[in-house]
């Protein structure tokens, strides 16, 4: 009982989160039409930090840091691949969900490299709150994400408008809104994503791509949910690690939400369809 609580708890704390897309832009991200630097920046850091978390984690798993180390950036760069197709979504159908598989597919390799597995051992995506693990040794296996659960729910009681042939476009559940959402401190914004599920006004240009991409830096912190103890089906621990690593632009807003990497990423990455 004492874990249901204290999960419960988590993910409340959780919801109180997101991560949200404004619409004045600073200097480094106010030129937004085709931008090769930053995105061989983004390409770069998703190699560098696939290496890295390879190398640390498999160091500790058994296989050794140099194993762990060319397996977790060629994950990486897969994941880079996946966003390249992925931020399409507004100009191609389907691209969105395509994007998401080979985004999971490097991310799943990067985790294989850090727990020491074969290269393609496990393979795991999601479609909105829902874990797909798919295991050479273990099968199929599903798992419930509770944050993105509760926005789910959130969504349909605020009356944002559930989009199935977005959702069946992106791969996850998708919402539109028609008012920019508000946060805590009055800022507007055109999106907003928790967990696995966006949220984003149509009539505003690189919006749903923007939202999708943050949806896919999610999948690509899954590693986490096998480092905290899962309680029944529910797993949480990507959604924890995300939530604590955008809490400084959450609560501060600001330079810190343009300065986020997780921000600098996803306007990097959209393409607007209009
Ligand atoms: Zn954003």
């Amino acid at each position: 009982m004492k874990t249901v609580i204290s999960s419960a708890a988590l993910s409340l704390t959780l919801l109180l989160s997101n991560m949200s897309k404004a619409d004045d832009f600073p200097e480094h991200i106010a030129d937004r039409t085709n931008y090769p630097r930053e995105r061989a920046i983004v390409f770069g850091a998703n190699a560098g930090i696939g290496a890295i978390l390879g190398c640390l984690g498999a160091q500790i798993s058994g296989d050794g840091c140099l194993e762990g180390l060319w397996r977790g950036g060629i994950g990486g760069t897969i994941t880079y691949f996946g966003m390249e197709i992925g931020s399409r979504d507004e100009q191609v159908p389907f691209s969105g969900l395509v994007g998401r598989g080979i985004n999971d597919l490097g991310a799943s390799i990067v985790s294989n490299a850090i727990f020491s597995r074969g290269f393609l051992e496990r393979y795991e995506t999601t479609f909105g709150p829902l874990v797909f693990s798919i295991d050479s040794n273990y099968g199929f296996r599903t798992y419930i994400q509770p944050l993105a659960t509760g926005t789910v729910i959130y969504h349909f009681i605020v009356g944002h408008d559930f989009s199935l042939m977005d959702s069946i476009e992106d791969g996850t559940l998708v919402f539109r809104m028609y008012e920019p959402s508000v946060s805590r401190t009055g800022s507007a914004s055109a999106g907003t994503t928790n967990s696995t599920i966006p949220a984003y006004m149509p009539s505003q240009p690189a919006t749903r791509s923007h939202e999708n991409i943050h949806t896919y830096q999610l999948s690509r912190m899954r590693w986490a949910d096998e480092l905290v103890p899962q309680v029944w089906i529910f797993r949480y621990g990507a959604e924890a690690l995300s939530a604590l690593l955008s809490l400084p632009a959450n609560l501060f807003e600001g330079d810190a939400y343009y300065y986020d990497p997780f921000e600098m990423e996803a306007y990097a990455m959209e393409r607007p369809g209009h």
